[in-house]
């Protein structure tokens, strides 16, 4: 029973109005969802009223496997029924087990385990901090159109001024260079200089691939300064650029990366993993967090790695990110308002003109059956489950086509 006496909502079923009217009543309003969705099944979900929806948002780059793929439901089930969680005061039998599967995978070195992308860039900061303070540095590098995360630090470390208005005093400690700019690399530099951060393919600035040159560069000048090169694989890692990782994808080995996202196919798990150079650097009593790595998480992470090995899901986001970025490029070239298709593996872009606000475009694939998410204005982003399949990909295309043709960008959007 709730304290006003009336049974808690627990099976009753709720139509689109009255779980936007509670949602509006209840919940701060941080977000401005447009969809009631109340059950998915691999790339489709349903909204309160029984409307289809192919899902190429994947609860933005989150849902790897799909929505409820049996084998991480039965994960989830039998992890649930026999031990959720115990603290960190305790081991755990399922911890290590992923802490293995995911250094085997990367870095060969050792995992923490936390909640969220934020979270675990978080740690990534501190690490950096804990390994440079003895040698008097601190200080993280990131860049400009970059995103982290929204926690104090994380977004001081994004390079968007949009997430840090009304926030300040920030913490100090950052600081911003240009995206494949080597130069603002070193400009940007300081003798307090402990490491650069970087997404390998900005996600939430638009799906901009690092060049490969620039990460060479990167990789090299982080060498000779002795400075920690960092990845943030939150987005753009668990298989969505075709490899594990978007570093492995690009070329370059990091010191230490940031996971979450896809890591747990929609349960809530982040992580760091790192180097054996860094590995023993956060120390017992310097970083913690109550539900990092609890045994239900841990298995619902070690599924969803089952499931793209198992599933063969790395290859079959690079054939279908090819297939996709065809499509729609051939698409591209009937509007004047599109200015090119761009992305790697299963994160993609469809990058209309500067000025053409992408927001209308979403909306309209919405209504038209497809989920889809506007970024940096201009961009639609194309983020959905890596199980996709080629009639997958062409009903998209087919949807984006119907969109297009329909869409007319109004006088305010249009700038071309
Ligand atoms: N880093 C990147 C690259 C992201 O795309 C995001 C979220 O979109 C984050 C960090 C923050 O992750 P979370 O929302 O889980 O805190």
């Amino acid at each position: 029973m709730t304290p006003s006496g009336k049974p808690v909502t627990k099976g009753e079923k709720m139509n689109s109005q009255k779980i936007i009217a509670m949602h509006n009543q209840y919940v701060m309003p941080t977000y401005t969802p447009e969809l009631a969705l109340v059950r998915g099944e691999g790339v489709r979900v349903w909204d309160a009223e029984g409307r289809k929806y192919l899902d190429f948002l994947a609860g933005i780059a989150v849902t790897v496997a799909g929505h409820c793929h049996p084998r991480l439901v039965e994960a989830i089930r039998q992890q649930a029924g026999r031990l959720m969680h115990v603290s960190n005061l305790y081991y755990n039998e399922v911890q290590p087990q992923l802490a293995q599967a995911l250094s085997e995978r990367s870095l060969d070195g050792k995992c923490f385990f936390c909640n969220s992308g934020a979270e675990a860039n978080e740690a990534l900061i501190k690490l950096a901090r804990r390994w440079g303070n003895p040698q008097g540095k601190h200080e993280v590098i990131t860049f400009r159109n970059s995103f982290h995360g929204r926690t104090l630090a994380t977004l001081t470390a994004t390079g968007q001024d949009k997430v840090k208005e009304g926030f300040h005093p920030l913490p100090s400690g950052f600081a911003l260079a240009t995206f494949n700019d080597i130069d603002s690399v070193d400009q940007a530099a300081s003798p307090r200089t402990t490491a650069v951060l970087l997404e390998v393919v900005q996600g939430e600035g638009g799906v901009l691939p690092a060049t490969p040159e620039f990460l060479q560069a990167l990789q090299a000048w982080c060498a000779e300064k002795d400075v920690l090169l960092l990845c943030d694989e939150v987005q753009c890692g668990m298989g969505r650029t075709g490899d594990w990782w978007g570093w492995k994808t690009s070329g370059i080995t990091p010191d230490a990366f940031s996971i979450a996202k896809g890591m747990g196919g929609g349960f809530p798990i982040g992580g760091v993993s790192a180097a054996p150079r860094v590995s023993d650097v956060l120390m017992a009593g310097s970083h913690a967090t109550t539900f990092g790595g609890t045994p239900l998480a841990c298995a619902a992470s070690l599924a969803i790695i089952g499931i793209i090995e198992e599933e063969n899901l790395l290859a079959n986001a690079t054939v279908m990110g090819t297939r996709l970025r065809e499509s729609l490029a051939g698409l591209g070239k009937a509007y004047s308002w599109i200015k090119e298709v761009r992305g790697v593996g299963l994160i993609n872009g469809l990058v209309l003109e500067d000025g053409v606000k992408a927001a209308g475009l979403a909306h309209l694939l919405m209504e038209k059956g497809l989920l889809t998410l506007a970024t940096a204005n201009t961009v639609i982003r194309l983020v959905p489950p890596l199980t996709i399949t080629d009639t997958d990909v062409d009903e998209a295309v087919s949807i984006i086509s119907e969109a297009c043709a329909a869409w007319e960008p109004d006088i305010e959007e249009q700038n071309i």
